[in-house]
């Protein structure tokens, strides 16, 4: 007989599934279903987008060929109830979809402000394609615009916005920009570039209220009673996991969705993936949110092998992201941070809970101009690396950190005050390559 798998949700942890089932079970029949009327495309690449640095086409990296290949049902339309016992989904007009397998790969959605005048039309946030055309939309006629918020997404609107606009002022609650994990030089370093652009960084800065005029964004109010006239405001104080189906339906919930490493939910035949899953990590013992791309797609693929007969454990890797800063390319690898960041409720969008569960580690830093490399440092092990600017450790980094290398041999001298910290990876990492060659 053949299988029927539905999956909700058309980002790229739902498209990985569909690969994997399809790969597996020629036969299955696969249905996608999803809320977006854009299907699916690159989230990240929305930055580049409001920047003016790649067209709306450069989003979509599948062809219709490509999705023909996959036979696959395609469903525009909003899951809004599930009957586990019945193996149904039903839809917004009524209409219902019945499974054997599901998988809720609904993603995350930004959290929203609730300070008077949020809901104005002219208060933004970045999710989708849709919002991003909006808020070029607006940005094309506005004169000024606040941006609120932390974490990569609230830096990309600063971006986006300071190429449309003339004036765009950014508010940070404290003093430090994306505290739980960037350092304090790396978080002045950011804000001093901010500035050099022409962006007006407002630390200690928080909105009480976002006036109107006539229907219209006219400012926002500091809770300092600074007034900041403005015709958009746009929010980035974190995200939120899709996780109203999977509550309402009994499943269990707790940040995300919760699953266990095979990635099923307690339902027998339901799995969940990406943004909205809270997955099990058996080497730390905890359930952790990602909020990363990779992370996505790989937790994507493994469900939809899982659901197609295999039983296979997903291993978390490595969580990194390559993202730019105010114009410096940085890498966030490994464990590199902790505490609360003011800045956003919960998780931001591009992050990983894993890079804040950071134990004892000491610090190697070197630094010129703008480019900065921190280095978490073990008793045996490189924990986790933050580079900014100059990426040429990176590479060596991932494999370093990722594999768990002794670092012995050079422990002390990365230790060591003003240690050429590059230079000695780059030739650790040769001499590695080396003895690899030889046996
Ligand atoms: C602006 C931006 C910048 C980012 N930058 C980075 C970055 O630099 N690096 C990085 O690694 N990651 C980044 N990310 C995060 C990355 O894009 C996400 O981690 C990834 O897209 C998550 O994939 P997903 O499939 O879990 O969810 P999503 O891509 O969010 O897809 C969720 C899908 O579920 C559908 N859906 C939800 N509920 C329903 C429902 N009830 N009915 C029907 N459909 C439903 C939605 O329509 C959507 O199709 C960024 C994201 C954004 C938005």
């Amino acid at each position: 007989m053949t299988a029927r798998y539905l999956i909700i949700g058309s980002g790229v942890a739902g498209l990985a599934a569909a690969e994997a089932i399809r790969q597996a079970d020629r036969s299955a029949a696969i249905t996608l279903v999803s809320d977006d009327p854009h299907g699916y495309y690159s989230r990240p690449g929305l930055a580049y987008l409001l920047t003016g640095e790649i067209p709306q086409a450069q989003l979509f990296p599948l062809r219709e060929t490509d999705w023909r290949a996959l036979g696959l049902q395609r469903v525009t339309a909003q899951v809004t109830r599930l009957e586990p016992a019945a193996h149904r989904a039903v839809l917004a007009d009524g209409r219902a979809l019945s499974y054997d397998r599901l998988l809720l790969a609904t993603g995350s959605t930004a959290a929203r402000l609730t300070v008077p005048g949020s809901d104005l039309p002219q208060v933004v946030t970045l999710d989708s394609l849709t919002d991003a055309q909006r808020i070029l939309d607006l940005a094309r006629r506005a004169r000024a615009a606040v941006v609120v918020g932390g974490g990569i997404t609230a830096l990309e609107l600063v971006e986006g916005l300071r190429v449309h606009c003339r004036r765009v002022h950014y508010l940070l609650r404290g003093d430090r920009y994306w505290s739980n994990v960037l350092d304090a030089a790396e978080s002045r370093l950011v804000l001093e570039r901010l500035a050099a652009e022409g962006v007006q960084v407002h630390p200690r800065s928080e909105i009480a209220e976002i006036t109107a005029h006539r229907g219209r964004v006219a400012g926002v109010t500091t809770t300092a009673g600074e007034h900041i006239p403005c015709d958009l405001v746009a929010v980035a104080i974190g995200v939120q996991p899709r996780v109203g189906l999977a509550r309402a339906a009994g499943l269990q919930v707790e940040r995300g969705i919760l699953v266990d490493e095979t990635l099923r939910t307690g339902a027998a035949d339901i799995y969940a993936a990406g943004d909205a899953a809270q997955v099990y990590d058996p080497r730390t013992g905890k359930a952790t949110l990602d909020t990363l791309w990779n992370i996505a797609r790989g937790q994507g693929a493994v469900a939809g092998r899982n659901m197609a007969g295999a039983n296979e454990r997903y291993i978390k890797p490595l969580p990194l992201n390559v993202t730019r800063l105010a114009g410096i390319t940085t890498t966030i690898i490994g464990r590199v941070g902790h505490g609360l960041d003011a800045d956003v409720v919960g998780i931001a969008r591009g992050d990983s809970e894993t890079w804040r569960q950071l134990g004892e580690a000491l610090v190697a830093e070197d630094a010129s101009e703008v480019n900065r490399l921190r280095l978490l440092v073990g008793p045996r092990t490189l924990i986790g690396a933050i580079v900014m600017g100059d990426q040429r450790p990176s590479r060596p980094l991932q494999r370093l950190i990722g594999e768990e290398t002794d670092i012995t041999p050079i422990r002390e001298r990365l230790l060591a005050p003003h240690a050429p910290l590059a230079a000695l990876l780059a030739e650790f990492a040769e001499s590695l390559n080396r003895q690899n060659a030889l046996s």
